[in-house]
C-alpha cells in the first residue's frame, strides 16, 4: 500500500517516534495525542480493519498492545489506560490501516468520552441480537 501513511512509517518513509518493534508489529507516539503518551500499536503488514487481521497475528499485536499498556503504567506513571480501536469511518477509524491507541490516563487528566448509552426496547430485542452474532459466531 504505497499511499498508506502507516504503511510508509513501517518502510521507514516517514518518521516516527518508534517504542517497539519486532519482524511483525511496530509501536510508535501517536502525533495526535489525546492524552500526552498516547501509543499506537500497528501490524507491520497493511489490513484495513481488525476482522480481516489473520487471528495469529492479531494476537502478536494484542500482546504488545499489553506490553505497552504496562510500560505507560510503569514508565509514565499512568494511573489507567484506554485501549481503543476503530473499524471503519462510521466508527471514527482515519487511518485505514489497523491500529490500536493505547492511552495513558490519570487521575487528574479531566478527559472524558463521550459514551451517551442507550437504552433497549425490551429484554427480546437485545435477546435478537445476541442471538444473531451467536449464530455467527458459531464454528
Ligand atoms: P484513527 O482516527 O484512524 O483511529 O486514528 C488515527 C491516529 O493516527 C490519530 O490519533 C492520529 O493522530 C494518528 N496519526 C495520523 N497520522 C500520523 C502520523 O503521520 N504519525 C503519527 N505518529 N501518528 C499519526
Ligand atoms: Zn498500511
Amino acid at each position: 500500500m504505497n499511499d498508506c501513511i502507516f504503511c510508509r512509517i513501517v518502510k521507514g518513509e516517514l518518521p516516527c517516534t518508534k517504542v517497539y518493534e519486532d519482524d511483525a508489529v511496530l509501536a510508535f507516539m501517536d502525533i495526535g495525542p489525546i492524552i500526552k503518551g498516547h501509543v499506537l500499536v500497528i501490524p507491520k503488514a497493511h489490513y484495513a480493519t481488525l476482522p480481516e487481521v489473520p487471528a495469529e497475528l492479531a494476537a502478536r499485536v494484542m500482546v504488545v498492545v499489553q506490553k505497552v499498556a504496562t510500560a505507560l503504567m510503569s514508565a509514565l506513571s499512568a494511573d489507567g489506560v484506554n485501549v481503543h480501536q476503530s473499524n471503519g469511518a462510521c466508527a471514527g477509524q482515519v487511518v485505514p490501516h489497523v491500529h490500536f491507541h493505547v492511552i495513558p490516563r490519570f487521575n487528574d487528566d479531566g478527559h472524558r468520552w463521550n459514551w451517551a448509552a442507550v437504552k433497549y426496547e425490551n429484554p427480546a430485542e437485545m435477546a435478537a441480537l445476541g442471538q444473531r452474532v451467536r449464530t455467527a459466531l458459531t464454528p
